[in-house]
């Protein structure tokens, strides 16, 4: 379902008009047009002009709307196979999601509520027995439970006027009306917050509202949105986070477009939760500058020889056209360098490009005040010149050592006055000039208390000169390739404080066309991204509600407000809420909104506005926990532990987190109270919380071991705190398909594409000697082999003649002619393509007998079973029982 179109009766189209932002109604009979939603059997009589009107005559609206909603509501709110979920590409934005659309009864209650006969329909607790009750991965792909919000509180009977859970979730689904009430329950209060998601094929854009009439609360500047009441017969607007009742701006209700008086209630910020404004002047401290990039390429002896600087040079020059340049004002600049540093002179419509080397690396300065950075358009023969040479120039390169801070300072030079973006392409440890790091990698000290030592920043240059650059409105990423330690944790500090991503390449060797193609690839979405730059977050809430604590990649200038010089798609942010006084209202809002300048030169303001009920009953704070959003904060303050504190402490922290719920649970919940008892109980919809910590108690990037190497820990610490939870929880709890006996309809292409295996529980029980399986956390796919595989299996996908011919590794899977190879290599395409994200996994083939190191790896994300020191979930979950029953210590 792309649009509401797949919901229309028959004899009915939908077509998107982009002036009023919504869908248009055409009885195709009849040509007839109308803006309301048809329903089947129904004479929709014509809208009047309702620009006067109070929200109160909005009946036919909310009646169409009902009709609409029970199509709807027909559909299961689990995970069917073959149809798509939330964390496999659906149901996008623009869509209305399964579960947050009322049923027929609540419509009703609704209609009711609006005469002043009914209420609001409370959460419905149903309680699970963990000992019994086994993890079931599709329950990771159910939708958050549903937000029921008191009736009248929208005055859009839009089914897109409340947040998606991909741009924005809470850990609970109704707000507790007192920190009293919410520290007995003990779960955590936090948004999830992925304010600037990608969009799929087919999935619709954001609203954009042009007319640059943006009404905003004056007292606490919150953005006009569905959830404000319209009073003075709709001269002024009631606030939704304040009260304060404001006016409505004078050109409201004109279309700037026509030049006519407009419809108010068609307005996108009215109807839509998220929603653009182009910024009007007072926006702006100075006008939208182009968007920048520079390249820092480190051509040292190791570089060359991995063969980063060719594929960097190749992917760059074949990416040039990708770069966003809509308004041909975007600029770029190359500098390379090894313990010098080597500037490009690229004259506009010149073919030849100068070398210029600058091997003071003390006092960095540039070697020519022009041409340095360049406009891509103008110089575009001379950076293509360039980048086919820069292999060639340095290929005999012996110079070993890396002045990457020197080159960071000069590339920050250079573009200081208008800001944008630095990517870094990184081969060697830093060792000269400032920011030269050491080897610290020592293995003596890993799995001790002083192994989070290293996951702190070896210099205090990474944190200043990255607020420097959040200042200047410039954006470091980085791409990290070395074949040794290269002290991911101090260089990926400049990212994280300017809102940039770290990317890790491990023993990169181009010589393997796997690397090659993996880096190239999401080197190439890199540059395509369409970024917002100089963005600066603030996200409001109703009274009683404060912005508590921030995660992710930002830095946090004057309390609430988070600089961005650019924010990158598909980045997520954690922020927990504190309760700072009761709530007396039956609904409260959180705002976010992003001021920032398109990658196109113009500014905007993108708001998100979330509105969720309030309880003062602790049931219904478990019963619409979002266990999915708990998760992915529990993942963001496990990192921030392990690095202010120990590793130790994080594991602890989220293990003490989840018993603290279990123990409310039990005390508030069950008949059970304070005494021991033989079952441990959670709510249905927390039931995958447990499995989920014990997943991230056995992540990289906090697991007990003394084997992880600090720089493989430190980048599995950088994706906790930035993915968003569509790949942050595969990263977490792993996705497990048997494909020697899938069925049938398993990677063949069914309405919503490739249809997928059902997902398996993470346990090597379900390991089978003769079959065939796959493993992915979007990070890494292994296909594992079980040594009995017979040797048309093996023929069949891998053109071997049998198992004993199987090599284990990196590969690239044949697509071989035999249906079978071209499911799996459906199933293998589609684990790549169905997730947000520049991601692209390498394949492994792992023998069930091959090479132990790679088995174990395989194996480790079976994470219900038992590994090394780590428990089962088993085990995991009667060491819970004994916790919460006040026996025992940890788990
Ligand atoms: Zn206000």
């Amino acid at each position: 379902m792309a649009s509401p179109a797949a919901q229309l009766p028959p004899g009915w189209a939908a077509e998107w008009d982009a002036t009023h932002q919504r869908y248009l109604f055409i009885e195709t009979a009849t040509g007839r047009t109308q803006w309301e939603v048809p329903s089947a059997g129904t004479e929709v009589t014509d809208e009047q002009p309702m620009a006067s009107q109070a929200p109160v005559a909005h009946h036919s609206k909310r009646r169409q709307y009902a009709q609409f909603a029970s199509q709807q509501a027909t559909q299961s709110a689990y995970y069917q196979p073959g149809q798509e979920s939330e964390y496999i590409n659906g149901p996008a934005y623009g869509q209305p999601q399964q579960g947050y659309v009322q049923g027929p009864v609540d419509q009703l209650a609704g209609q009711f509520g609006q005469m002043g006969m009914g209420g609001q329909k409370q959460f419905q607790l149903y309680t699970t027995n963990l000992l019994t009750s086994p993890p079931e991965p599709r329950e990771l792909y159910r939708v958050p439970p549903e937000i029921r919000l008191p009736p009248n509180s929208c005055i859009s009977p839009s089914p897109f006027a409340n947040a998606d859970p991909s741009y924005k979730r809470c850990t609970v689904n109704a707000i507790p009306t007192s920190s009293s009430l919410l520290s007995k329950a003990k779960v955590p209060l936090a948004l999830i917050i992925t304010p600037y998601r990608s969009l799929k094929e087919g999935e619709e854009p954001v609203p954009l509202i042009t007319d640059t009439v943006i009404a905003r609360c004056r007292r606490c500047r919150t953005y006009i949105n569905p959830y404000v009441q319209f009073i003075d017969g709709g001269n002024r607007w009631r606030c939704c986070m304040c009260n304060m009742a404001n006016e409505v701006p004078q050109l409201f209700d004109w279309d700037q477009v026509r030049n006519q008086p407009g419809d108010r209630w068609a307005r996108a910020e009215l109807n839509h939760s998220v929603v653009e404004f182009v910024a009007p002047t007072e926006y702006m401290v100075r006008p939208p500058q182009p968007s920048v990039y520079v390249f820092l390429i480190d051509v040292s002896h190791s570089a060359v020889q991995s063969g980063m600087v060719a594929t960097a040079s190749r992917a760059l020059l074949e990416n040039l056209n990708r770069i966003p340049d809509e308004d041909e004002r975007t600029k770029i600049a190359i500098i390379c360098y090894d313990v010098s540093l080597y500037f490009f002179s690229l004259p506009p419509g010149s073919t030849d490009a100068t070398m210029l080397v600058v091997s003071d690396i003390e006092d960095v300065f540039l070697p020519k005040p022009t041409d340095l950075l360049v406009n891509l358009a103008e110089s575009r023969s001379a950076l293509e010149t360039l980048l086919g040479r820069i292999p060639e120039m340095f290929k005999d390169n012996i110079i070993v050592g890396s002045a990457m801070g020197p080159a960071l300072q000069a590339g920050f030079k250079l573009m200081s006055p208008i800001g944008g973006k630095i990517m870094v392409l990184s081969s060697t440890l830093p060792s000269l000039g400032a920011g030269a790091l050491k080897s610290r990698e020592d293995p003596k000290v890993l799995g001790t208390t002083k192994e989070s030592a290293l996951l702190q920043a070896a210099s205090p240059f990474y944190k200043t000169f990255a607020i420097e650059c959040s200042r200047a409105h410039v954006s470091v990423d980085m791409f990290l390739f070395s074949a040794g330690y290269t002290d991911v944790a101090s260089l990926a500090f400049l990212p994280h404080y300017t809102s940039g991503q770290t990317y890790y390449y491990p023993a990169f060797n181009a010589g393997r066309s796997e690397d090659a193609l993996k880096f190239a690839h999401e080197f190439g979405e890199v540059l395509a991204m369409p970024i917002m730059l100089e963005a600066v977050m603030r996200v409001r809430a109703s009274r009683g509600l404060r912005m508590a604590s921030f995660h992710g990649n930002f830095f946090v200038r004057s309390t609430d407000l988070l600089a961005m010089p650019a924010v990158p798609q598909d980045q997520s942010y954690a922020i927990e809420i504190q309760i700072e006084e009761s709530i007396t209202s039956p609904f409260v809002a959180f705002q976010t909104a992003v001021l920032h300048t398109t990658c196109y030169g113009e500014r905007r303001i993108r708001v998100i506005t979330l509105a969720l009920p309030t309880t003062s009953n602790v049931s219904e704070i478990f019963a619409s926990a979002d266990q999915v959003a708990i998760g992915t904060l529990l993942a963001n303050k496990a990192v921030e532990r392990a690095v202010t504190y120990k590793l130790e402490d994080s594991r602890d922290y989220i293990f003490q987190k989840l018993v603290d719920i279990l123990v409310s649970y039990k005390t508030n919940m069950t008949s059970g109270g304070a005494g021991a008892s033989a079952q441990l109980a959670i709510s249905d919809n927390m039931k995958m919380l447990p499995v989920l910590v014990l997943g991230l108690l056995k992540n990289v990037g906090i697991r007990q071991s003394a084997q992880i190497p600090p720089d493989i820990r430190a980048y599995s610490q950088c994706l906790l705190t930035t993915l968003p939870s569509q790949l942050l929880i595969p990263y977490i709890y792993p996705t497990f398909y048997s494909l020697h006996n899938m069925p049938p309809e398993a990677g063949t292409v069914g309405e919503n594409g490739v249809i997928m295996p059902p997902a398996l529980p993470l346990t090597s029980e379900r390991l089978e000697r003769h079959g065939l399986f796959l493993i992915e956390d979007g990070q890494t796919i292994f296909l594992y082999v079980g040594r009995d595989a017979v040797p048309q299996l093996v023929l069949d996908v891998f053109n071997l003649p049998n198992y004993e011919a199987l090599r284990g590794g990196k590969t690239t899977l044949p697509v071989l002619d035999n249906p079978f190879s071209q499911r799996v290599n459906a199933v293998i395409q589609k684990t790549r393509e169905m997730r947000r994200g520049v991601y692209y996994p390498h394949l492994y083939v792992v023998k069930d007998d091959g090479e132990p190191p790679l088995r174990l790896w395989a194996l480790s994300a079976l994470i219900q079973d038992r590994a090394d020191v780590l428990p089962s979930y088993q085990q995991f979950i009667s060491s819970l029982k004994d916790k919460v029953n006040g026996i025992g210590g940890g788990y």
